[in-house]
């Protein structure tokens, strides 16, 4: 058993998971402390998630809504007063609103737009901001099978998750000569708030369409994504890996 990292303010990369309250990117800032990362999470209406056993100065919990630039600047400028310039970015808030396109409101078009694609832009300029002065940076922005299957009812979520592709990878060509990379997840059904408010009957016929036959764990995610971080991956940018147990391959 590899020991336990060492739980001080000064060690291991600054990480930035937003969203990181629930569900996957709680499972991601999980996946970097015990990397031995120091993790931030922003929270939002909820209470401020606490920090895990024996990780007290490795994790702090920023109130951020995405959608606010104040708040985006608050939260980077709380990060780097207590450890510095964020180093890994992980770009997971995000939200649904699900209708078809005859019922969906201009609101619910702008309102998932503005936290799944908006929200990414924000948060990633102001990282990329202080990432080209360090000369090194990861970005991983998390999208969805969606984005490619192109759901019904879901016309406002896949044009978001699709467009984090396009902005990831002229992003990615952006700030790659500063040794940056900015790479893409796309989870498929995974166990989540998200994916419960579906329903079980919905998650089943969606799980029984997995070739690995069964829906994705938060974990499964963040694997991939601390993979992407890692300095395993310095030679991967641009690239969107699906996390979905084959449900979009070929896609
Ligand atoms: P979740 O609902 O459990 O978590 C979403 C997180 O985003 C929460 O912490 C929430 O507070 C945060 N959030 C939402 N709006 C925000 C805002 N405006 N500002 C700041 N934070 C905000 O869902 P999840 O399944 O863990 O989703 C995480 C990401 O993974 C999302 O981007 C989602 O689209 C994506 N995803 C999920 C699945 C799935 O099956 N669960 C599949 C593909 C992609």
């Amino acid at each position: 058993m590899s020991p336990a990292p060492s739980d001080t303010a000064t060690s291991g990369r600054v990480v930035l998971v937003t969203g990181g309250s629930r569900g996957i990117g709680a499972a991601c800032a999980a996946w970097f402390l015990a990397n031995g990362d120091r993790v931030a999470v922003t929270f939002r209406g909820e209470a401020a998630p606490v920090a895990p056993p024996g990780a007290a100065q490795r994790f702090l919990a920023v109130r951020c809504d995405v959608t606010e630039p104040a708040q985006v600047e608050a939260a980077y400028g709380e990060i780097e007063a207590r450890w510095g310039p964020v180093e890994v970015l992980v770009s997971n808030a995000g939200i649904t609103k699900d209708t078809l396109v005859l019922r969906m409101g201009e609101d619910a078009w702008h309102e998932v737009i503005e936290t799944n694609l908006t929200g990414g832009f924000r948060v990633a300029k102001r990282a990329v901001a202080k990432m080209l002065r360090l000369h090194r940076g990861r970005i991983v922005f998390v999208s969805s099978v969606g984005a490619f299957v192109g759901l019904p009812g879901q016309a406002n979520y896949a044009a978001s998750k699709a467009g984090l592709v396009g902005m990831a990878r002229a992003l990615a060509r952006e700030v790659a000569s500063r040794q940056i990379t900015v790479n893409v997840v796309a989870p498929g059904v995974v166990d989540t708030d998200m994916t419960g408010a579906l329903g079980k009957t919905r998650v089943g016929e969606l799980e029984a369409m997995v070739p690995l036959g069964r829906v994705g764990l938060p974990a499964d995610v963040a694997a991939v994504v601390g993979f992407l971080a890692s300095d395993g991956a310095a030679y991967v940018t641009g690239t969107v890996v699906p996390v979905d147990g084959g449900l979009g391959m070929g896609l």
